[in-house]
């Protein structure tokens, strides 16, 4: 499960944060609250190595790009990806 939060609404009306993401990897588990911010992505928890900081990153990047990587190999695919996250962030910032 995975939720988008209002990061004026988790960390407070003047926070520099640009995205507040809620992940749930395991049903069993308490949720993960995942920060982006100017010191980039990070788990409220476990740091930024945390595996659902990968599953955040994942839903808010636009999917068009990667739906249409079928005839590309995957060196190519990851190379534009990379950009694309590279864009991504310096966007945010
Ligand atoms: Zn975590």
């Amino acid at each position: 499960m995975v939720e988008m939060l209002d990061p004026r609404a988790v960390v407070g009306p003047r926070t520099a944060t640009s995205a507040v993401i809620r992940v749930r990897l395991r049903s069993i588990e308490a949720p993960h609250l995942i920060f982006h911010d100017r010191h980039g992505w990070y788990c409220d928890i476990h740091g930024a190595a945390c595996d659902a900081v990968a599953v955040a990153r994942a839903v808010t990047r636009d999917g068009a790009d990667t739906a249409t990587g079928d005839a590309a190999d995957d060196a190519t695919r990851e190379s534009a990806d990379a950009t694309h996250e590279q864009l991504a962030d310096d966007v945010r910032e």
